[in-house]
């Protein structure tokens, strides 16, 4: 292969990338990339961080070696160069008081309670989230006619009042005759005991039944151990699916986990149960970018990566970051640079710090992290991943679950002492060696500090 030959390789991989992953992956990581020289023996390319590197490697390798030079040992001769930070501007004009400040503002009048920031198009979409996103526009595009109920379930401050306020301000706009109501659990708990204080409950039950036909409802585990309430909400629960009327309700838990009645639970699963996970790293820098676009405040692409990996539990704890720099970045009148995105971190992980962590916690932080799953870290498997991951998750337990003893922890790893000592001192003795280990072990460690 002729230098020529490698520097085309070069721009056809690009393009045959493009032709495969999403727009914003692209943008996010593939387009940052600058191609320094190609040679007949290399390319070298110029990438924003060393995220970018293993991006590269982790996604392509294989799709690299039909396009450029082979080292002797058939991996594809790429030489990295890591661009030097630069600092980047604020975008000062921007960043007025009422930009920065995006707090809850409710819209629409105060019975409607729509949070006037959430939207579908500034829900990014990711793996994680990406059926949610199609179920619920498929609601808003045709109420009560396509998936009903639709239920949203997962984690804290992962997105779903964001999705359920959207389906109102969709229908809102495109089903001009159609009636939103968006309350949450405990609001209607509330209306209800003071409905029956000012004996108005026949008025309310009228409401709910006639006067809606989209009824958004946010957090039903509220409704956990309310029996009171809970034979109330089934009821009109049905009259409007009975009328073909549209409910989408989120819950912390699927259905099935709630603490609910059969009925309750059985009419919540006539529909469809869609789940919402964790956003990976890729989704989560875009979301930083996007979130920061929207306070007027510029980052570069390194500042958005290390806060998006150093955050990874919940998308609040991102946009409290978004909001801690852009705050900062306006009352010291300063650009925004890596040295205060660390700064600011360390700030945010003094502030909350963990006393009280399970080895459950332990477990799922390092599930989230190393993309194994908690059984597999309890289980047998000898497969590296898992097994290094159970490892950390040993060494991390031995660490930070003060309260467990060792036996408390072999009862719980289901291994001896001395496996769980062994453990330890393995990885121990790779985190002195091995980056990526290390930067994993601490993402588990920080995300374990902020929750
Ligand atoms: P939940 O209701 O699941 O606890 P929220 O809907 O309140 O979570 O989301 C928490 C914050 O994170 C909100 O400010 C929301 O705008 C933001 N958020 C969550 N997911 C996304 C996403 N995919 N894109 C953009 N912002 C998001
Ligand atoms: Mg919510």
């Amino acid at each position: 292969m002729t230098g020529n030959q490698a520097r085309d390789g070069w721009k056809q991989f690009i393009q045959f990338a493009k032709d495969r992953c999403s727009a914003a992956a692209f943008g996010n990581w593939l387009a940052p990339i600058h191609l320094l020289d190609a040679t007949e023996e290399e390319v070298s390319i110029e990438v924003p961080n060393v995220f970018v590197k293993e991006y590269l490697i982790a996604n392509y390798q294989k799709d690299l070696l039909a396009f450029l030079p082979l080292k002797e040992n058939g991996e594809p001769a790429i030489h990295f160069v890591v661009r030097p930070p630069k600092r980047v501007e604020v975008a000062k004009e921007a960043v007025s008081p009422s930009v920065v400040t995006l707090d809850e503002e409710i819209a629409d009048g105060p019975d409607l309670r729509l949070n006037r920031h959430y939207h579908f198009k500034n829900f990014i979409e990711g793996p994680s989230n990406q059926f949610v996103k199609s179920a619920a526009m498929g609601v808003a595009n045709s109420p009560g006619k396509s998936y009903n109920p639709l239920i949203i379930h997962g984690g804290v401050g992962l997105g779903k009042t964001h999705i359920l306020h959207s389906i109102g301000h969709y229908v809102l706009k495109h089903h001009k005759k159609l009636r939103v109501q968006c309350i949450t659990t405990e609001q209607f708990i509330n209306d209800l005991v003071d409905s029956l204080r000012n004996k108005s409950v026949d008025k309310l039950k009228k409401f709910y039944r006639h006067d809606v036909d989209v009824l958004l409802i946010d957090d039903i585990q509220f409704l956990q151990n309310r029996q009171n309430f809970e034979e109330e909400f089934c009821n009109m629960f049905e009259a409007l699916i009975n009328q073909n009327k549209q409910i989408v309700v989120t819950s912390d838990k699927p259905p099935t986990q709630l603490k609910l009645s059969e009925r309750m639970t059985a009419r919540m699963e006539w529909g469809l149960v869609a789940h919402v996970g964790l956003p990976e790293l890729e989704t989560r820098v875009a979301i930083v970018q996007s979130k920061a676009e929207q306070r007027g405040l510029k980052i570069t692409n390194n500042v958005a990566f290390m806060i998006a990996e150093n955050m990874c539990s919940n998308i609040r704890q991102l946009e409290g970051a978004v909001n801690r720099l852009c705050a900062q970045a306006r009352l010291m009148n300063q650009d925004v640079s890596e040295q205060m995105v660390l700064e600011m971190m360390r700030q945010m992980m003094t502030v909350a710090p963990k006393e009280t962590l399970s080895v459950d916690q332990i477990l799922k932080g390092v599930s989230t992290v190393f993309q194994v799953k908690v059984s597999d870290i309890k289980g047998g498997s000898r497969t590296k991943d898992i097994a290094i991951a159970r490892q950390v998750a040993m060494f991390l337990a031995r660490q930070m679950v003060s309260s467990e003893s060792l036996s408390n922890l072999s009862a719980w790893f289901d291994k001896t002492h001395s496996t769980i000592l062994h453990a330890c001192k393995t990885i121990e003795k790779k985190l002195t060696a091995d980056d990526l280990l290390k930067r994993q072990v601490e993402m588990v460690r920080r995300n374990l500090e902020l929750t």
